[in-house]
């Protein structure tokens, strides 16, 4: 998009002088398109599930003769009210990651310790699919942020490596310290994302499959947190992937440094 927006004001000084002041306003057109964009899609996602709750509650007041029906309507209501409260929760996690500019409890963190609890939150998942949870590398590393945030960062990571994988296949997570940035790399064996919505994957909403992630009760959501919870502290997130072979996705942060006067100025978010 080349549009470019001007405010022009004009003033007239005097008889002879005019004078024109222009400020380019591009960017904050772009930021207005960009929140009008995301209130229409959170009203498209909702629409769905409450639609379906309204529907499932009057079938179940007319289905009330036969047990069986009852049972089936009622599991129905219940994954779609459960569906709404997992959109509305990361909404809500990710408006609030947008609108914080710094970390309020920033820590020194022990990868390790969030790479297990992630772990640790998956387990059921993956063994339910008999997907193997490995982990390696370095167990020294330590980052300077807010441990919650960085578990949810990576738990996001497993769980839809865990999710495009096939049953039986391995999920790797390794860490490493290159020149004072630590890398977190999540590697999957699953269906990989085509090269052409690699770019867009971090995307509020975008899903390969729209209507596959919708039926295994993805929010679309995912991503976009990882992706600004790891901008917060000052990281960033890449992806590779080839279909049909896996993707990796790796996060990295500046190593901590346990002299506060280095810290990296952290929730500098873009
Ligand atoms: P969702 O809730 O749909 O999983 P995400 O934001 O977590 O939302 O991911 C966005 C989309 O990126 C997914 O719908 C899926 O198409 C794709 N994706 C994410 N992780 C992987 C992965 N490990 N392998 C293949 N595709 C993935």
């Amino acid at each position: 998009e080349a549009n470019i927006h001007l405010s022009v004001r004009v003033a007239r000084l005097g008889s002879r002088y005019i004078l024109l002041l222009a400020e380019d306003r591009t960017e904050s057109f772009r930021l207005e398109q960009v929140r009008r964009d995301f209130v229409a899609n959170i009203s498209h996602e909702l629409k769905t599930p409450i639609g379906a709750v309204g529907l499932l509650a009057e079938a179940l007041d007319s289905a009330s003769e036969d047990p069986e029906q009852v049972r089936r309507f009622a599991h129905r209501l219940t994954e779609e009210s459960q569906r709404l409260a997992r959109i509305t929760q990361d909404i809500i996690e990710l408006s609030r990651l947008q609108a914080a500019d710094a970390l309020t409890d920033a820590e020194i963190v022990s990868v390790k310790q969030v790479i297990t609890s992630a772990v640790d939150q998956n387990r059921v998942a993956a063994e339910a699919r008999g997907i193997e949870l490995a982990m390696r590398g370095d167990k020294r590393a330590e980052v300077y942020g807010d441990e919650a945030l960085l578990v949810t960062a990576v738990h996001n990571l497993v769980s839809n490596a865990i999710q495009y994988s096939p049953a039986g296949s391995r999920v790797g997570i390794g860490v490493r310290i290159v020149d004072g940035v630590v890398e977190i790399a999540v590697t999957d064996q699953g269906e990989g994302i085509p090269e052409d919505d690699l770019d867009r994957v971090f995307e509020r909403f975008f899903r390969v499959d729209q209507a596959r992630s919708r039926h295994t009760g993805g929010t679309g959501l995912g991503l976009a947190i990882v992706k600004h919870a790891v901008q917060n502290h000052g990281g960033d997130i890449r992806v590779w992937s080839q279909p049909g072979r896996g993707s990796t996705f790796t996060i990295r942060l500046p190593e901590a440094s346990h002299d506060a006067a280095v810290r990296p100025a952290i929730g500098e978010t873009t």
